[in-house]
């Protein structure tokens, strides 16, 4: 079965580019009708966390990435590992190495000075003269001819000269496997056969080669995905604001619209934009991922966004604002259906948080106006098309938009004004704002008798 994998390493929350890398795996699979799995590489004990473990599945949960294989975690496989590394031992493909961390380090300075790479020299690759009670770490012998090709899916082939490769630690003095090990060891024992990883991680590809290669293990295909830069062209980080996922639903942003912006963000089909999660399964391959680098936009994620709230059903959208709503302190008990909120504000903001923000007084009193609208429409403004409307509008026996319109208009013939004379002063006095959506509209999600209060409100 063509396997797939996400392996974050739980020292953080879920970021876009892990998010990213999680999704190009997932639709491979999905579109092969492969397995995902989902590994946590937890062996450092120091960094990781329960909580980054939490924020990532969080994430890959909102995200809707569902892995059918997993959660495995690192820590679990110690003894596995132990295994491995023993065998590799018995084989002769790793040897105990005694050198301190100094030595090492004296080593480097050495070759530097003399002109050549600074690496660990293989000291300790040929003896057997073992001192007694000491600490050692184990490494792997290395290949010392020939070279690696590594024939990446995006990338193209990438060759490397084992001369480049020094003999890398598989296990620390106190026996823990380090980390190119532990990958080796469950991508072969998971059965991985597609590697979809960041390319920060493709000068460990050859060592990771060489190993599996050592074990008369199968080698996957590997897919290194180029990063994602920031506004300013450099790494996408911290510093670039949001950059862990969940932080988008807190920003307002629905899951479909940033994996949308995610599959695009380093893969194309074509000029097309907007892909359904089903339309992404079929279309999507390795072989249409951009070699350079993606600078993140969040333009394009906000013109997304506004896609999606636009054309989902506005049922579904609404799920997503009640979060924002009840984030807000807004209570929507009572007042109109949140879908019907959807539908009248959708193409009038960015987010769902906006959405939230400015649909507050369909369901709270507002407890001022707001200052120019006021001043504009109100304050030392004829009260006589408020009067008149609100007389109007409660004794409207059906309370729909366009009964609403009617009264307006006939509002306004009667007094012989611009429709703007009675809309506006109406508009803030329902709202307490200078925006609204259509008015008839507006006024029709609300109740009549808390529309004629609120007139009461601007009138005194
Ligand atoms: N745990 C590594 C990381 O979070 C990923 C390892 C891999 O994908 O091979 O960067």
């Amino acid at each position: 079965t063509l396997t797939t994998r996400f392996a974050p390493s739980p020292t953080g929350y879920l970021h876009v580019g892990g998010a990213r890398t999680a999704l190009y795996s997932w639709l491979y699979a999905k579109k092969n009708g492969g397995d995902f799995v989902l590994r946590i590489e937890d062996t450092d004990l120091e960094r990781s966390t329960q909580e980054s473990v939490d924020a990532i599945m969080d994430g890959m949960n909102w995200l809707n990435l569902d892995w059918n294989r997993g959660p495995f975690f690192q820590t679990h496989c110690f003894d596995r590992y132990k295994e491995v590394i023993q065998q590799l031992l018995d084989t002769g493909h790793a040897y105990r190495c005694y050198c301190t961390a100094e030595e090492v380090d004296v080593m480097r300075e050495e070759l530097k000075a003399a002109g050549e790479k600074p690496r660990y020299n293989g000291l300790w690759r040929d003896r057997t003269d073992y001192p007694e009670d000491k600490p050692y770490v184990i490494r792997f012998r290395n290949p010392l001819e020939g070279s690696v090709i590594i024939k990446d899916i995006v990338k193209g082939d990438i060759e490397i000269s084992n001369s480049e490769l020094d003999d890398l630690i598989i296990a620390r003095s106190d026996g823990s496997p380090t980390y190119n090990l532990t990958v080796v060891v469950d991508d072969w024992d998971m059965k991985i056969t597609h590697v979809v990883r960041g390319d920060d991680h493709v000068n460990n590809t050859p060592r990771q080669i060489n190993i599996l290669n050592a074990l008369g293990a199968p080698l996957p295909e590997y897919a290194h995905i180029p990063m994602i830069l920031g506004d300013d062209g450099k790494r996408l980080s911290k510093r670039h604001g949001a950059v862990g996922v969940m932080q988008y639903r807190d920003d307002g942003y629905l899951p479909e619209a940033l994996l949308n912006y995610l599959v695009r963000l380093g893969w194309s089909h074509g000029d097309q934009e907007i892909f359904s999660r089903e339309e992404m399964i079929e279309l999507f391959d390795l072989t249409g991922c951009n070699r350079a680098p993606s600078a993140f936009n969040t333009d394009k994620l906000i013109w997304v966004n506004q896609h999606y709230m636009k054309s989902l059903d506005p049922e579904y959208v609404a799920e997503h604002l009640t979060w924002h709503m009840n984030e807000q302190g807004i209570n929507t008990d009572n007042g109109p259906a949140l879908s019907e909120i959807v539908k009248v504000q959708a193409d009038r903001v960015k987010t769902l948080k906006e959405m939230a923000q400015i649909s507050r007084y369909f369901y709270e009193e507002y407890s001022e106006f707001d200052e120019k609208a006021a001043k504009k429409h109100l304050r030392g403004v004829a009260k006589d098309p408020l009067v008149l409307v609100q007389s109007k509008l409660a004794g409207l026996t059906d309370w729909t938009a366009e009964a609403i319109h009617n009264a307006i208009n006939a509002t306004a013939e009667e007094l012989e004004v611009g429709m703007g004379k009675v809309g506006m002063p109406l508009r803030v006095a329902a709202t307490g704002a200078g925006n609204s959506p259509s008015l008839d509209e507006t006024l029709a999600l609300l109740q009549q008798d808390q529309v004629v209060v609120r007139i009461d409100k601007a009138i005194a």
